[in-house]
C-alpha cells in the first residue's frame, strides 16, 4: 500500500487523485530543481516496478472516499519506467470515468513501446525546458543513453499519436535557461510540436540541489507573452503576487470535504495528512462557519458550508 495519495488541489489538473507507479527514487533524470529529492537510481530499465493488483485495490478503495476531477499517473520519479503503465490505464477506465493524466519528463518518449501504453491517456504533461543540449545536461542531469534529439524526438512523435491534450512543461531556472537567446531557441522548437499548452513553472519547492533559483513573477510574465497565447504560468510566484497563496493542507481539507462529508479520520487518510493536524484544522474551519459537524451514528462527520 501506499501507491495512492490525495486527492490534492493540483494547479493544472483541478483535484488529483495521485497514483505512484515507480518506488523513490527511480528516474531517467537527476533534476536539480527535483522537489523530490536525488535520483538513488537513475535508470531507463522498463520493468513492473508495483504491483499491479495491490495499486488497484488501493485506488478502489480511495475512490470510494472521494471524487477527484482526475486520476495521475506520477509519483517520486518516473511513470513511464513502468511496464504496466497501459495496462494500469485500462483497468483504471474500467473502474472510473475519470480524466486520466500522466506527469511524465518525457524522456523515453523516443521509444514507440512507451508511447503506445500512453494513447489512451487524456491528458500527457512532458517536460521541455530547454533546446540547448549543455543547458538539457546541467538541469537534468540524464541517464548517460539519453540526450536532448531523442527528447525532441520522442515529443514529435507523440504529437502525431495522440489524440489527447498535451501541456508541455517548461521549467525555468535562474541563471541557466531563462536567458532570451536561449528562450528564442526554446520557442522555434516548442512551436514546432504544437502543444495544447506551454506551462511555465519554476522552483517553488525545496530542490534537490540549492543552486536551482526560481524566477521572479515580473519575469515569468515577460516569457509568457514571449511565448504567445498557449503559454499559462502554473508556478506560485504569480499567484502570490496575486495574494492567492500556495495549495495548503487547510485548502485541500476544504477541497475534499465539500466533494462529501468526512470525518476527521476519512480526512486524515486521503490526504495521507496525521489526523492530529487535521483534527485541529477541521474544528478551526467549523469554528468560522466553513464546516459545519453531523453526527451519525457514533461518528461526526465534517460537512461543507451549502452542502
Ligand atoms: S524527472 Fe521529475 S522525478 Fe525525475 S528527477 Fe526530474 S523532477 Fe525529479
Amino acid at each position: 500500500m501506499g501507491f495512492v495519495f490525495g486527492p490534492v488541489p493540483s494547479r493544472r489538473l483541478g483535484l488529483s487523485l495521485g497514483v505512484d507507479l515507480v518506488p523513490p527514487k527511480y528516474c531517467s533524470y537527476d533534476c536539480i530543481y527535483c522537489q523530490v529529492g536525488a535520483t538513488t537510481k537513475r535508470t531507463i530499465q522498463i520493468k513492473d516496478y508495483v504491483p499491479l493488483a495491490d495499486v488497484m485495490e488501493e485506488l478502489r478503495q480511495r475512490l470510494s472516499l472521494c471524487n477527484p476531477d482526475v486520476i495521475t499517473l506520477s509519483g517520486s520519479g518516473e511513470p513511464t519506467l513502468n511496464r504496466e503503465i497501459g495496462l494500469i490505464i485500462e483497468r483504471i477506465k474500467e473502474v472510473s470515468d475519470r480524466k486520466i493524466a500522466i506527469l511524465t519528463n518525457g524522456s523515453l518518449l523516443w521509444k514507440e513501446e512507451v508511447r503506445q501504453r500512453l494513447l489512451e491517456a487524456d491528458i500527457i504533461m512532458p517536460t521541455l525546458s530547454t533546446a540547448v543540449e549543455a543547458t538539457f545536461n546541467r538541469i537534468h542531469r540524464p541517464h548517460p543513453e539519453l540526450g536532448l534529439p531523442k527528447v525532441i524526438e520522442g515529443l514529435r512523435s507523440l504529437k502525431k499519436e495522440f489524440r489527447g491534450f498535451i501541456g508541455l512543461e517548461v521549467m525555468l531556472i535562474s541563471g541557466l535557461n531563462d536567458r532570451d537567446a536561449e528562450l528564442r531557441e526554446l520557442k522555434q522548437v516548442v512551436d514546432e510540436l504544437e502543444p495544447d499548452q506551454v506551462q511555465l513553472n519554476t522552483v517553488v519547492r525545496p530542490p534537490a540541489d540549492a543552486s536551482a533559483l526560481p524566477l521572479e513573477g515580473a519575469r515569468l510574465e515577460e516569457i509568457e507573452k514571449f511565448f504567445g497565447a498557449k503559454a499559462r504560468i502554473i508556478s506560485h510566484n504569480r499567484r502570490e503576487r496575486q495574494g492567492s497563496g500556495q495549495v495548503s493542507l487547510r485548502d485541500s481539507v476544504l477541497e475534499v470535504v465539500k466533494r462529501r462529508p468526512l470525518t476527521a479520520s476519512d480526512v486524515a487518510r486521503v490526504l495521507k495528512a496525521p489526523l492530529g493536524e487535521v483534527e485541529i484544522l477541521l474544528r478551526g474551519l467549523t469554528r468560522k462557519g466553513d464546516l459545519t459537524e453531523r453526527r451519525h451514528g457514533h461518528s461526526v462527520y465534517y460537512v461543507a458550508k451549502g452542502s
